[in-house]
């Protein structure tokens, strides 16, 4: 290992690390942080410039706003958190003329995400992380054996090698590094297309007055399925207002649609567009495997957000640190198979990847079902247990509340059935992933079960097959 003191970058363009990360957004510098304060040589990539770094498209509602991992402290990050009074969420379905407003469980904030995204950069520098902006990695080295040991980039306009033991893929949604990976006989998982993503859209909008809602998260379902706008209070003034739909379905005119919306709002009359930013995100179970020799995925080149919130900052900084501490095995070990990186696996299933995987199914269930019966029976559902729903991926309602939600929507019992079933086929995901496999020899055996049961979601719930 070589000291934090001497420069890990040589002037002929060729680096030689411990680990390279490559992106600079919250996966990323989590994962540097803790790499970085074991002493280990960490140098992070990223294709923005040093003034742009940190500025990402995002809804910047923080779920889980009470915890972040030790490596960057939540402290650190507190003076982006701009509104701390959002408590519940306002779902407006406009279809049945009704507001319902749901508690969130656990604690929220709204953030300035540019700000947050300078101090986890801040928080990963201080930790002895390296970075160099204006870097696209463009291809991805391998050994004969198949082993990642390092990145090809553009720095600035001129090539650079950088050699690391270790390379982890930061990149985001879709990162192009998997690309140019050969996977041959690893468990990575390469089942992964477009169609399993979002694409969204925000504008950061100023408003004259304080808007009445900026204790609430404001959601409402597009004209079309599987799609929602969003109206997330930054301040009372300062309001995050995007929309988003799956990429199965055909393409909004994401811009337009907005547009359309915020003019129908007579609290934004007169309003002035402050930032506009657009991009997809993962709304898919998390990769079944993550790693490969010398290399992982983390954030949401993993697929770690939640697919019905789309929700990705806590999956990503914590999903970052459990990755971070296999690197640190790996690299105290000089072992960097399979083997060693696995448990990264394990912990991202054990704390979140199974839920997510879970709540895929509502995901599937929403593009084959008609949006507006789906609506009018959320109308008649307990808040309450639509938000147990919503964050856990599963709820028990009581008897009578049963009896109460049937009577009201009575003309949609076919729905009901479908959702009752397609609970049923939900928990049953949530206990096959509960028993993920603890070494990367039983995965196969494993998807094979997995994939009976999701032969069952389809069936279920009538939607194309979506792995
Ligand atoms: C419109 C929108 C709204 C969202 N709203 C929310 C929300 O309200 N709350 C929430 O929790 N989550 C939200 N998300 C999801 C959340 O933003 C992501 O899950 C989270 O940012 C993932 O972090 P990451 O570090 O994995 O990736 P990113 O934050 O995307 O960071 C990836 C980094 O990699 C860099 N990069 C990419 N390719 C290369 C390359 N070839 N070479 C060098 N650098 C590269 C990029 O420049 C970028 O800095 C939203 C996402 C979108 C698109």
């Amino acid at each position: 290992m070589s000291t934090q003191e001497q420069s890990a970058t040589e002037p002929t363009g060729r680096h030689s690390l411990d680990v390279v990360v490559v992106g600079a957004g919250t996966a990323g510098c989590y994962a540097a942080a803790a790499i970085a304060q074991k002493g280990y040589d960490v140098v992070v990539l990223d294709r923005k410039t040093k003034d742009e770094a940190g500025h990402i498209a995002c809804g910047d509602a923080l779920k889980g706003a009470d915890s972040f991992p030790d490596a960057i402290p939540k402290s650190q990050l507190e003076p982006a958190f701009t509104n701390i009074d959002v408590d519940h969420g306002r779902f407006e379905i406009p279809q049945e003329d009704t507001v319902l407003e749901i508690p969130v469980p656990g604690e929220l904030a709204v953030i300035d995400r540019w700000k947050y995204g300078k101090l986890i950069i801040e928080g990963a520098r201080e930790a002895g992380a390296d970075f160099h902006y204006d870097t696209v990695v463009q291809n991805v080295i391998q050994a004969d054996d198949g082993r990642v040991t390092g990145v090809e980039a553009i720095r600035t306009g001129s090539p650079q090698r950088y050699d690391a033991e270790i390379v982890i893929d930061a990149a985001g949604a879709l990162s192009v590094l998997q690309d140019t990976i050969d996977f041959a006989g690893s468990t990575f998982d390469t089942n992964v297309t477009y169609s399993q993503f979002c694409s969204a859209y925000r504008e950061i909008v100023h408003v004259e007055e304080p808007v009445e809602w900026s204790d609430a998260l404001v959601f409402k379902p597009t004209e079309r399925a599987a799609g929602y706008l969003w109206y997330f209070p930054r301040t009372e003034t300062e309001i995050n207002a995007g929309l988003g739909f799956q990429m199965t379905e055909e393409p909004m005119e994401l811009v337009d649609d907005l547009k359309r919306d915020l003019r129908n709002r007579p609290e934004f009359e007169g309003a002035e567009v402050e930032d506009k930013l657009g991009a997809a995100l993962p709304t898919r179970r998390p990769y079944d495997s993550a790693v490969h020799p010398g290399y992982m995925a983390i954030g949401d080149a993993a697929g770690h957000v939640n697919p019905t919130t789309g929700g990705g900052i806590a999956g990503a900084a914590y999903g970052a640190t459990y990755a971070a501490e296999q690197a640190i095995e790996a690299l105290e070990t000089g072992t960097y198979g399979e083997a060693t990186l696995w448990t990264y696996n394990e912990r991202v299933m054990d704390h979140f990847g199974a839920r997510y995987a879970a709540l895929d199914v509502y995901n599937i269930l929403s593009t084959a079902i008609d949006v507006d019966d789906l609506m009018s029976l959320l109308a008649a559902m307990p808040g309450d247990k639509l938000a147990e729903a919503l964050y856990s991926g599963s709820t028990d309602i009581g008897l009578k509340l049963k009896a109460e939600a049937l009577y009201k929507s009575r003309d949609h019992l076919d729905t009901i059935w479908t959702l009752y079933q397609t609970k049923r086929r939900a928990d049953e995901l949530l206990a096959h992933y509960e028993n993920y496999p603890t070494h990367p020899a039983a995965l196969d055996h494993w998807q094979e079960r997995r994939d009976e049961l999701m032969q069952a979601v389809y069936e279920t719930t009538g939607a194309d097959p979506k792995y």
